[in-house]
């Protein structure tokens, strides 16, 4: 496959990035982040969008569950998001790359402003070989821990800075025929050429406590990219070495088609 020149948006979501327990799954964090120095190495350029920061701040704090009102969530998310750029800030330097991280919320993206604000930063970033390390604003933005969508914020974020691809991962092989949690007989749809309605009625909910979305946001993503020409891309996180062998044209996961205009 060709990738000079390519740009690429990754999401990440908690269940690879935190066991179970909400602590930091920092095997899983170090190949992922070896991987994506290793793209930045041959010339991709790399957007990652992380969840993880609740998960994270739960486990760093040494809480039995996620709290469920606002103000525990979001007080969780600062410290969690603290923990994660420590990391990743640490992990990229070990292989020669700076992080900048960007919190935002979908107004950013909306308000014609705010939007030339975040283009102009993302430009500046990719010009000074920067992995721009996105995640909601956790710690303000009350809707989007509701909705916990990082999915959809990833999909915006390839449409912004107009990526060739948008890869999701997650803690199963792709989209399946129905909830494989559920149903050991479900089957992996290797390709979905247009996302109907009946592709959206297969997602049912997240698969893990921590997880949030499930499929249902990844398809929401799939359909935000789709249809502005990016191809999208539902993998498993584990190994983080999927990503290459996407990359490198093998069929992986689901690959959502890109709507070609024209
Ligand atoms: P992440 O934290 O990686 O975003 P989530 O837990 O939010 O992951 O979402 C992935 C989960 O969605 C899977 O583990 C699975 O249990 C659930 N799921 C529901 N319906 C489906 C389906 N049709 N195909 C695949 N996974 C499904």
């Amino acid at each position: 496959m060709q990738t000079d020149n390519m740009r690429v948006v990754v999401k990440v979501g908690t269940s690879t990035l935190a066991h179970p327990n909400g602590r930091a799954n920092l095997r899983e964090m170090e190949q992922l982040v070896r991987v994506l120095a290793d793209l930045m190495n041959r010339g991709i350029q790399v957007v990652l969008v992380t969840s993880g920061a609740i998960g994270i701040g739960v486990g760093k704090m040494g809480l039995f569950e996620k709290p469920r009102d606002t103000p525990g969530k979001q007080a969780a998310a600062t410290i969690g998001q603290c923990e994660l750029m420590f990391m990743y800030d640490k992990m990229f330097s070990e292989y020669g790359h700076n992080v900048g991280q960007l919190l935002i919320t979908k107004q950013d993206v909306e308000d014609e402003e705010r939007h030339g604000n975040l283009c102009a930063t993302f430009e500046k970033l990719f010009e000074w070989g920067v992995i721009p390390v996105i995640n909601e604003n956790d710690a303000v933005a009350v809707e989007e821990i509701v909705y916990g969508d990082n999915d959809s914020l990833s999909a915006i974020v390839a449409v912004l800075v107009h990526a060739d691809k948008l890869i999701i991962l997650t803690d199963i092989d792709g989209l399946y025929d129905k909830n494989p949690s559920k149903y050991p007989d479900a089957k992996l749809l290797p390709v979905v050429e247009t996302i109907t309605p009946d592709i959206k009625a297969l997602a049912q909910g997240a698969g893990s406590s921590l997880g949030t979305g499930g499929m249902e946001t990844k398809i929401k993503a799939a359909e935000i990219a789709c249809a502005q020409g990016i191809d999208t891309y539902v993998i498993a996180g584990k190994p983080a070495e999927n990503i290459n062998i996407l990359l490198d044209g093998t069929p992986i996961g689901t690959h959502f088609k890109a709507v070609r205009h024209g």
